[in-house]
């Protein structure tokens, strides 16, 4: 019995000095990176299409209402952290309906999760990918205003389109990555909108991508890629690094450009678009090795209902009647 204490005892000490030797190299390394800073460093969405649009159906449901205080983003996280971010669509959507009952009966969202660090984070990870997604809005054309979503599916409608889930595949072509994006199948040529508002960061050839534009959102806390656009005419005209685009505004068209050093070149695949969506919870995460990107098969099938209608004039397409945010100099 003895030895065998002794040999607990030298273990531990052992892995004492190990520990005492290497925390404060690991410490440095990482108070250097994170000094001051706590934001989030992984996302993966998971919410399928199904959950959004019945979120969304309730939140819109309730919008003003005085006694049911249902939130969007409150409940998705609600589910998450119900079901450990393994969405099942009946079990769920049952689960909104059951919160909504015991929303009507006085309780509010966050008497049940309030104080969970896991919640909070869903709620902060929902916030930054759907802050633009749902709100007032006016039709300047008509004047029209209403509540609902305000964000635009990428395809103008009457445009075909067909996609699966395809985030996270393994990709052709021999290169290494994972696929950190959504590829939806079209005609060359067909107007491709802007999702959602923002600074155009990127505009011009990449060998992976094509012709593509990378755009910001004005709160800075997501940037989207639309890639592989048309060969000749990627863009509209007079599209360039550091213009402002509101959501559903024509913004190029689809194509199959890319992966070649050699610009302009088309690939041998099926013509379709490249659209990515990216996180930024902090600078670091902007480019390089720290970025976060989700998986937008579910956000792209909750947009099918918000589509922008376009029309040709001159040269380019252009959408009309777009839903802008109600007071907002983002909508220049
Ligand atoms: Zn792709």
């Amino acid at each position: 019995m003895g030895t065998f204490f002794r040999r607990i005892a030298y273990f531990v000490c052992v892995v004492s000095m190990l520990v005492a030797a290497f925390l404060p190299l690991t410490n440095t390394a990482y108070a250097e990176e994170s000094q001051n800073k706590d934001f989030i460093r992984w996302v993966d969405n998971k919410v399928p299409y199904e959950i959004l649009r019945s979120a969304y159906e309730y939140d819109v449901k309730y919008h003003g209402s005085e006694t049911v205080d249902f939130d969007f983003v409150k409940a998705l996280a609600y589910l998450a952290v119900k079901n450990g971010n393994k969405f099942q669509i009946k079990r769920d959507i049952k689960a909104l309906s059951d919160l909504v009952l015991s929303l009507q009966k006085g309780k509010q969202i966050d008497d049940y999760f309030g104080s969970n660090k896991y919640y909070k984070y869903y709620v902060e990870a929902y916030t930054a990918i759907f802050a633009q997604f749902i709100g007032d809005y006016v039709v300047e054309e008509t004047g029209e205003v209403g509540y609902g979503l305000k964000n635009y599916h990428p395809f103008p409608k009457g445009y075909w389109f067909n996609h699966a889930d395809d985030f996270g595949n393994a990709r052709n072509y021999g290169f290494k990555r994972k696929h950190l994006g959504h590829d939806m199948y079209g005609s060359i040529g067909t107007p491709i909108c802007a999702v959602e508002g923002g600074t155009i960061t990127e505009l011009g050839w990449n060998r992976y991508g094509g012709w593509r534009i990378g755009i910001r959102s004005f709160d800075t806390k997501r940037s989207y890629y639309y890639a592989h656009l048309r060969k000749n005419k990627p863009y509209i005209e007079d599209l360039k690094k550091g213009d402002t685009v509101q959501a559903g505004q024509v913004i190029g068209y689809l194509g199959v450009t890319g992966y070649s050093y050699k610009e302009n070149n088309n690939m041998s695949c099926p013509p379709h678009l490249h659209i990515g969506m990216q996180l930024i919870f902090d600078e670091c995460q902007y480019q390089g090795p720290k970025e976060i990107w989700i998986d937008m098969y579910g956000i792209t099938k909750f947009l099918s209902h918000n589509r922008a209608e376009v029309h040709k004039q001159e040269k380019d397409y252009h959408a009309e009647n777009l839903r802008k945010t109600v007071n907002s100099e983002w909508n220049r």
